[in-house]
């Protein structure tokens, strides 16, 4: 039999995955930003983050904070309980109208995130006899959502549609029904797949598809609609839409949009909103102002565009590799180790850029990065400068390399 273990003992036996012994030489997680910022700041040395996803750069809008208050005070914060059975605030139906109207869908319900609304809905929609074909590389909230189905699982190579194809072709005969999940930008690599190619394939094969919008609303399409603006593809092809109020506008929770009778399906019986709170008034009425201020300031999309490309093209330049990210939104610079990686983003923090390094979590063991989030409210000579701070860098000293050696023995 297992010795039994307290479970302190259990969890710090859990805790010793490959990385954190890192975190004895420098712990970049849970950094204090606003003190941060501050201390940077008094000592002359201006703060920009790279780090945060407010892509448009709302998040402190003026109009958005007000919004904010005057519902605070109207309702209060809290939702208080399930929609279902503890009644609707005024602010539900109409930004759920809103969003799904915006995308060109019929219909959308929110969740408390959007990584609840990817588990639930991929969870719940697939049963026994079913499949559902997912990215390699696709988000943890995509892969707890198939954790928990029933429903068969398969893998394709990342944005190799040959390849799903190719699986396609010797599987879907197996099964009833068939969900294929993509991202529209994703998270670590800012890169696409091909969404023409993706729902042809989805009318020769029967499948539904869903997508993963995360990181695009705002960020793709000229108008901030997304992946299928974007690509030139008509919504009504793609069956389900996740996304996430947590990054463009500036607030948390997630929503999912489809058609009526789908949206009207859940609303009863999802278990991550039936079984789960309702949004707070307050971050639905800032959600809602956000999507407003979105497209009334649409220029914060052609300049959060003209930023990413530029950093890509910059960081490109001056000799980094960027892998395949389209520039937009999101983009990596990719690095040979860790030690390199940890060191680069606390050199960067010294100069004022907040940049955390991606190692060990959400990325594959030997890809390394500093992960860049653009922003329309970023600057060119920020950009430059957080560029050009990295190429002038000198490599990790021996000395450092040694304590972090040490640290991981
Ligand atoms: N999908 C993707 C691709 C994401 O990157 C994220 C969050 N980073 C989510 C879903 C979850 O969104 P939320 O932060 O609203 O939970």
């Amino acid at each position: 039999m297992t010795k039994h273990k307290s479970l302190s003992d259990y969890a710090a036996r859990r805790f010793r995955f490959a990385g954190n012994a890192l975190l004895e030489f420098w712990d970049p997680f849970f950094a204090q930003i606003d003190k941060l910022k501050a201390e940077l700041e008094a000592s002359g040395t201006h703060f920009v983050s790279f780090a945060n996803y407010d892509y448009l750069g709302l998040s402190k809008h003026p109009q958005i904070v007000a919004e904010a208050k005057r519902e605070l005070d109207n309702l209060g914060v809290g939702a208080l309980a399930s929609r279902l059975v503890g009644g609707e605030r005024s602010t539900h139906k109409p930004f759920e109208a809103d969003i799904a109207k915006f995308l060109g869908f019929e219909s959308a319900l929110t969740l408390v995130s959007g990584y609840l609304a990817n588990v639930t809905t991929i969870a719940w929609l697939m049963g026994k006899r079913d499949a559902i074909f997912i990215d390699e590389l696709a988000h943890n909230s995509i892969l707890a959502g198939t954790d928990a189905s029933v429903a068969h699982v398969i893998k394709f190579r990342h944005n190799d549609l040959d390849h799903l194809e190719h699986l396609l072709a010797r599987h879907r005969e197996e099964y009833r029904y068939v969900l294929v999940v993509v991202e529209g930008l994703y998270s670590m690599d800012g890169d696409t797949c091909d969404l023409p190619r993706l729902v042809e394939l989805r009318d020769k094969h029967q499948f539904w598809l869903m997508l993963d919008e995360a990181h695009c609303l705002g960020v793709l399409g000229e108008t901030g609609r997304g992946l299928p603006e974007h690509a030139g593809v008509d919504p009504d092809r793609v069956d389900l839409l996740v996304g996430t109020m947590s990054k463009t506008l500036a607030s948390c929770g997630g929503y999912v949009c489809g058609r009526k009778k789908v949206i009207d399906w859940f609303r009863y019986t999802l278990p991550g909103f039936v079984y789960s709170v309702g949004l707070s008034p307050v971050i639905l009425a800032s959600a809602r102002t956000a999507l407003r201020l979105m497209q009334e300031e649409s220029w914060r999309i052609g300049r959060l565009a003209d930023n990413a490309t530029f950093f890509r093209d910059y960081a490109n330049e001056a000799g980094f590799s960027t892998g395949h990210a389209i520039g937009r939104g999101v983009v990596p610079i990719l690095f040979q180790d860790d030690i390199d990686t940890m060191w680069a983003s606390q050199r960067l923090l010294d100069k004022g850029y907040y940049v955390p390094p991606i190692v060990q979590i959400g990325v594959p063991k030997d890809q390394p990065r500093l992960r860049f989030f653009l922003s329309a409210s970023h600057t060119r000579d920020e950009i430059k400068g957080v560029i050009d701070c990295l190429r002038d860098m000198p490599p990790a000293s021996q000395e450092a390399r040694q304590m972090v050696a040490s640290a991981m023995a």
